[in-house]
């Protein structure tokens, strides 16, 4: 935070701000944080059709924006880029009994997937809209502005989606004989999604091969094509269980004696992948720039190198991970090594809420290397904003003029300079957000 209240205000260079021409509003706050590395006590953000026009010390911000601007106060608040949740399910709820208290989490993984399997098949097509309604309006509720998300069986919520997401279109198929009925179902999934687009400009398509013993080599292939034709990024669930790395190293493990057997599938003849992994995506045409790997648990230190010298990205799910018993990511190497990583929460099944502050705290707790807390907890900001936004391709995720006007306002939880965001990361809960704004319009507090 060494940058604070230095710097000169930030202009857009390519917005005119004729003043009768635009209904804009200057955010004011007690601090603004542009960015994990800069601050301004006080600081505004002027916005206007939904973009960030000005941001920087309050007077300098005042001084440049249009007089027809608005104006909100916000004393005792910090302004700050909205959070991307780059990985999430938005239609899967909370699971609760007849009494409403949680179904808890079977200790094996693939008990756990089967579960997922069974709700999905006997749920009713309309709760879909209801789950994602009400997980949209969480994220919100906590400073979330985007998210990643795996799309879910009803596409039609995404066209009035509040969030800025990533969708990304699942394909699942193991076995050759259903890769051309799965690619099929992916194709019209991202056309139906790249329409949806066109209403809900915070939406884009993405393709998303679910996981690689869930999808064969054939239609891993495919899916990479199309995901390299039309030049989107893609998601994979990697190496998040044990039972998968017995999977895909021998065909070995509850993967083949209880999953495949319940779905009535015969996977004998799979012997594991053969080669490893960065390979297997390498030569597959999945590996390149835009592919974004979820969970990562299993993922040993030359691993992680290897995918991202090929142009991968990470999102890690530790609150996931640790709900399962799966392990934790090596969030030690991911700092210590500088390798850029993405934090989201995964599904409400696996998760109690979508808070990517607690997400923040949980990894926070994994760290065992040597960097001060201050820096962790830079590196953790950053990677529940703007490396998240990097990871989905979306803009957003600093505060820059030109950036969307994507932010939350939160009670100032004090300290000065490198103790304000590990406060902000140890003391903010859902209570504290004041306000969410996506694209510049309230989406979340007092005026939603
Ligand atoms: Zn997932």
């Amino acid at each position: 935070m060494s940058r604070e209240g230095k710097h000169p205000i930030k202009k857009n260079p390519t917005v005119t701000t004729e003043p009768e021409a635009r209904q804009g509003c200057v955010f004011v706050a007690s601090r603004l944080i542009v960015d994990a590395a800069t601050m301004f006590a006080p600081g505004a953000v002027a916005v206007a059709d939904g973009t960030v026009l000005l941001a920087g010390p309050k007077e300098d911000v005042l001084r440049a924006a249009p007089e027809s601007f608005t104006r909100r106060d916000f004393p005792g608040a910090i302004l700050l880029p909205g959070l991307v949740n780059a990985h999430a399910h938005l239609q899967i709820p909370r699971w609760n009994d007849a009494e409403g208290n949680p179904i808890p989490i079977p200790p094996s993984f693939v008990e756990w997937i089967l579960r997922v399997i069974a709700w999905k098949r006997g749920a009713t097509p309309s709760s879909f809209r209801k789950n994602f309604t009400a997980a949209a309006k969480e994220a919100l509720s906590y400073g979330t502005t985007s998210a990643g998300e795996i799309a879910g069986p009803d596409l039609s919520v995404y066209a009035a989606c509040p969030l800025r997401a990533r969708v990304f279109a699942e394909g699942i198929g193991f076995a050759p004989d259903v890769a051309p009925g799965a690619l099929g179902a992916v194709t019209a999934a991202v056309l139906r999604l790249g329409k949806a687009s066109v209403r809900n400009p915070l939406v884009a398509p993405g393709v998303s091969p679910h996981t690689l013993y869930t999808v064969g080599e054939g239609l891993l292939r495919s899916l990479a094509q199309v995901a390299e034709k039309r030049n989107l990024p893609a998601c994979l669930h990697l190496l998040e269980s044990p039972a998968e790395v017995a999977f895909l190293e021998k065909g070995e493990g509850e993967i083949a004696t209880r999953l495949y057997p319940a779905l009535r599938k015969d996977v004998s003849w799979f012997r594991g992948l053969g080669r490893p992994v960065p390979a297997y995506l390498a030569e597959t045409g999945l590996l390149r720039e835009g592919l974004l790997l979820a969970h990562n648990v299993h993922l040993p230190a030359a691993g992680i190198g290897a995918l991202r010298d090929g142009g991968a990205r990470f999102v890690l799910c530790p609150r996931s991970n640790a709900a399962h018993g799966n392990g934790a990511p090596d969030v030690t190497h991911f700092v210590d090594a500088g390798i850029p990583f993405a934090l989201g929460t995964d599904s409400l099944a696996s998760v109690p809420d979508l808070s990517l502050w607690q997400e923040i705290r949980y990894t926070r707790s994994l760290y065992r290397g040597e960097k001060k807390d201050a820096d962790l907890c830079r590196e953790l900001f950053r990677a529940a904003t703007e490396h998240g936004a990097a990871a989905l391709g979306i803009p957003g995720g600093i505060l820059a003029p030109g950036a969307p006007a994507d932010f939350a306002v939160v009670d100032d939880p004090g300290g000065d300079g490198d103790q304000v965001l590990p406060n902000l990361a140890e003391r903010t809960e859902r209570g504290n957000v004041r306000l969410t704004v996506v694209a510049g319009r309230v989406a979340h507090g007092d005026a939603a």
